[in-house]
Order: C-alpha cells, then structure tokens, then sequence
C-alpha cells in the first residue's frame, strides 16, 4: 500500500465525544506538553471547529490534529423563531448530511434547550413525527454537546436548562447520552448542571437500573401517555412485551435507588386516552411511583390521524387528578407557530425535499 493510501485508511478518533481530560491526555501521547491540550480544550469549549483557527497552537500540532481527528461544525439549514414567544427552533445538518431539530424555549426561570438524541426514531408512537422515517443512526456525543452550544450561540440565549426530548429515544443510544450528559456537565465545558436536565423515555425498561446505578441526578420523565395496557398498546409499541406494571416496577426501582421523582408525560388525546377512566387509571399510576403528571395538549402532526383533546377536557381531567391528590401540570404550548413539536421540520423538510426531486 502506498503511503498515501495508509494514511487516508487511519480510523480518525472522534474529539468532541472525547472529555476534556482524555483530550489531555492523548495530546500528551502524541508528545505535546499539557497545556497545549489545555488550550485545545479552550477552543473546543468556545465552539471553534477548525484547526487551522486555533492560532495558539503551532502549525504543525494543527496538521497532526486533522490526521488524528475528525471535527465538524453543525450547519443552521433552518431558523425560526416564534413571534408568539421567542421560541427558536433549529434544523442542523450533519457532517454526513443528515439532519436533526433542537428547540429552544424561554421560560421565566431562564431558557431550556430540548435536543434530539438520534437521526430518526425506531420507536414507533402513533402520534410522533419523528419515528416516521425509522431510525437512521445514533448521535455521537459530540453532535449532542454542539447542538446545545451552537444554539446557545445561534440564538443569543444562555442556555440554562437541557431536555432530551428531541427527535429519537436518548435510551436506545445509551453509551453516547451518557457520555453526552458527562461532556455537557463538565466545568471545563459548559458545565450545565445534572439537576437542569432531564432525560424522557418512552419505556426502555431494561435501561432503567443501568441510568440509576450511574448516580447522575437528571430528572427521569416517562412518556406514559395511557395508563392501561390496551390503550397503551394501542398508541405505543414500546408496550409491547413489556406492560405497564413492568413499566412501574421500573419507575419505582428507580426512585428508590436514586431518590429522584419521575415524572410522567402525558399527551392527551382526543377520545383515546382523556375519559375519567383514564384520569382515575393515570391517578392510580402516579400516586404508586410517586409522579409528577405533565399534561401535554397534543401537537398536530400532519401524517397522524389524531386530534387533540379540547382545553376544557384537559382541564377537567387536570382536576381530576388534583382531586386524587395527583401533583399534576399542564404544558404551556411553546412555538405553535413554527411547528416546534418533535421531529415536524425535519418531516416537512424530507418531505419538501422529497416532493422536489
Ligand atoms: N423518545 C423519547 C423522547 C422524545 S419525544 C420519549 O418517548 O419520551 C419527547 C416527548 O414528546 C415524549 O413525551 C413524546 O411522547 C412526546 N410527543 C411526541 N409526539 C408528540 C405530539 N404530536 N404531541 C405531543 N407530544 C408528543
């Protein structure tokens, strides 16, 4: 093999998934003083995605860091921000020309970033846009940790509060949220604390344990949207084989452990799941794990049949609940006016793409 040809074969590590100090340390294997990596690290934290800007570094670092590494900076393919309430949606593409959705909301204790965890979704839900399409790949952890650094630079807002409630199910791409969580909460990062994130889940039980022996304090949120096997297994196919009584055994386990309150989303829908039955059922279910109930008034999503639950039912089922002692919220709409729900610009761009050509 030529040269040449060896070294476009090198597998290139990866750098924004790498910690700060395993960033160090490899600068140091390649027989750099430490501080270099330092300053790497510097530039990274700053959003700084090309070598040949790091102007402190000699040339030559900078020509062994693009053999060793790859680095990729997100391109904005799309901007809207809500004239309602500020809320700026992002639509990035990827270095391989995928694309991914980030939201960010501003609220009166300061703004949240809700972010997307895969490209794609293999869950299935019947009222979600993402899962559409399938799942196409994982997000690294760095693409996790630029998608709340670039929209906190995109948008001008400091970002106080993460969400991974994005596109894709954060616990079937395990190994990278975590190393996500651990990048993000890093004081050599942007150090966002683990008490200002949270991590929802449609269900992956079997995750449950690993998340709370990691000892890391996130808020878990559980997307129940049902309280009963047959509804749930109706909307949600992440049901399937496991049930709801599984699904609370899990919650339970994980509170004890952590010490840490589930909350339980709750998307109402129009005649599947908003009866006084359902509240009854859902009150039931909280009161066991001791949950917190988030009301979400359905957001419509052109391929789904679904319609929204009217106001004046969600806020009878919401007293319901708060009859039964039931510490229950309902969800401001954030964005109606630029389909901020999960995974619809993404839809709408493929589809628009799609019509096109
Ligand atoms: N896969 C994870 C996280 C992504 S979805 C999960 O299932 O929790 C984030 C939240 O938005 C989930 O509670 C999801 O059920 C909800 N959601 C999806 N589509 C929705 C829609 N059309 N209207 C309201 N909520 C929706």
């Amino acid at each position: 093999m030529k040269p040449m040809d060896m070294q476009s074969n090198i597998q290139k590590t990866d750098l924004l998934s790498l910690l700060p100090e395993d960033i160090i340390l490899q600068i140091t294997e390649m027989g750099y003083p430490e501080y270099r990596g330092e300053q790497l690290v510097n530039w990274l934290a700053r959003g700084v995605r090309d070598f040949s800007e790091m102007q402190n570094l000699p040339k030559k670092m900078r020509e062994d860091l693009s053999e060793h590494f790859t680095l990729f900076r997100p391109q904005v393919m799309r901007k809207q921000e809500s004239k309602i309430d500020g809320t700026v949606k992002f639509l990035w593409q990827l270095a391989d020309g995928n694309s991914i959705e980030t939201v960010v909301m501003s609220y009166r204790y300061g703004n949240t970033v809700c972010i997307s965890s895969q490209v794609g979704c293999r869950q299935g839900c019947a009222f979600c846009a993402s899962t559409i399409g399938g799942l196409v790949r994982n997000l690294t952890a760095g693409e996790m940790l630029d998608e709340v650094l670039f929209s906190e630079i995109e948008s001008a807002k400091k970002i106080n509060h993460i969400v991974l409630m994005g596109i894709g199910e954060p616990l079937d791409n395990f190994n990278s949220v975590v190393q996500f969580l651990k990048l993000v909460n890093h004081k050599k990062g942007m150090n966002i604390g683990y008490r200002h994130i949270s991590l929802s889940t449609c269900g992956i039980t079997e995750r449950f344990h690993d998340l709370a022996l990691l000892d890391i304090p996130i808020t878990l949120s559980v997307s129940l949207h049902a309280p009963d096997d047959e509804t749930r297994d109706r909307i949600m196919p992440a049901n399937h084989g496991r049930g709801i009584n599984e699904l609370m055994k899990a919650c339970n386990e994980y509170f004890q452990m952590t010490g840490r309150r589930i909350s339980f989303e709750y998307a109402m829908i129009r005649g599947v799941n908003d009866s006084e039955k359902h509240a009854e059922l859902l009150a039931q279910r909280a009161k066991e794990v001791g949950a917190h109930v988030n009301l979400i008034p359905l957001n419509h999503v052109d391929e789904r049949n679904l319609t929204a639950t009217s106001d004046r039912v969600i806020h009878a089922f919401k007293d319901k609940l708060e009859e039964e002692h039931v510490n229950v919220t309902i969800r401001r709409k954030l964005g109606s006016d630029i389909e901020a729900s999960c995974g619809q610009l993404r839809r709408n761009t493929i589809r628009e793409t799609h019509n096109q050509s």
